[in-house]
């Protein structure tokens, strides 16, 4: 006969077995199981230097009502930066050249050098080649445009030291792009582009790779070039003159900034933990 002080003891002895069972089935070093943090970035230390490509003597792509292209650029680039410095990335330099367009070049390259930055983005708006160009009168003046193409597109050289760091935020800043239905541009996949032809790296964020270009092969840091728009294009010309398409840009950088800012960290972590 059990009793019900027997049915109890019984009862906690299984128990106590099942625990004991339990605990010593697990592994000796088995950790309960939790999601490791995210990797912060820490803004203020993170170095971002924005290239403002052209000079104001030698500006680049005259726009299809007669801005010049490094107009466009300086306003972008300080839209950016201000952009940056309020998600608190302070650190960010703006490269501003002058005179001839390579010795500018030259020097905004070996500026760059010298701050041992994290990261260089060179801000561009884009043209096309000459033939695809038709006339107009605007306000009086005789300029160019085509209508013909329209879009961003990203740049990395394969010839940079950083080259992989350089594709990777060159692809986070696509995808932040196009989170904003933002398209990049295909056409510099076709043979029309003749030696502006590109090879497109990624399809999905829309990343070329040039490699010859000095603003891209030569710094030390990680190097992408971003040609916002196409400023022969009518339409993508007055967008660009908006504000809060001017800070879309903006926010698609900063976010890009902010992740790749995290995957440093991680590398510095990664490189820094004894093995
Ligand atoms: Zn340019």
């Amino acid at each position: 006969m059990i009793t019900n002080s027997d049915f109890v003891r019984r009862l906690r002895f299984h128990a106590v077995a099942l625990l004991v069972s339990a605990v010593c089935a697990a592994p000796a070093n088995a950790q309960p199981k939790t999601t490791p943090p995210a990797p912060q970035c820490d803004a203020s230390k993170f170095h971002l230097i924005l290239d403002v490509g052209h000079t104001p003597e030698i500006p680049g792509a005259i726009s299809a009502r007669g801005d010049t292209e490094y107009n466009f650029n300086l306003r972008l680039a300080n839209v950016i930066k201000h952009k940056l410095e309020e998600a608190g990335f302070v650190r960010t330099t703006l490269l501003l050249g002058t005179g001839e367009a390579i010795p500018s070049l030259v020097r905004r390259v070996s500026q760059a050098n010298a701050m041992s930055a994290d990261l260089l983005l060179s801000i561009h708006h884009d043209s096309v080649p000459q033939v695809f160009k038709s006339k107009w009168n605007y306000e009086g003046k005789d300029l160019e445009y085509s209508d013909r193409f329209k879009g961003h597109s990203i740049f990395v050289s394969k010839d940079n030291v950083n080259y992989q760091r350089s594709l990777a935020f060159a692809q986070l800043l696509g995808g932040r792009l196009k989170a904003r239905g933002m398209q990049y541009t295909p056409h510099y996949t076709e043979s029309f582009m003749g030696s502006r032809r590109r090879m497109l790296l990624d399809a999905e964020n829309g990343v070329y790779r040039f490699d010859q270009l000095v603003i891209l092969r030569t710094p030390q840091t990680p190097a992408v070039l971003l040609e916002a728009a196409s400023i022969v294009n009518r339409d993508e010309e007055l967008l660009m003159g908006k504000e809060e398409h001017q800070l879309q840009i903006a926010g698609a950088v900063t976010e890009a900034v902010d992740k790749f800012c995290a995957q440093n960290m991680t590398r510095t972590a990664k490189a820094t933990t004894p093995r």
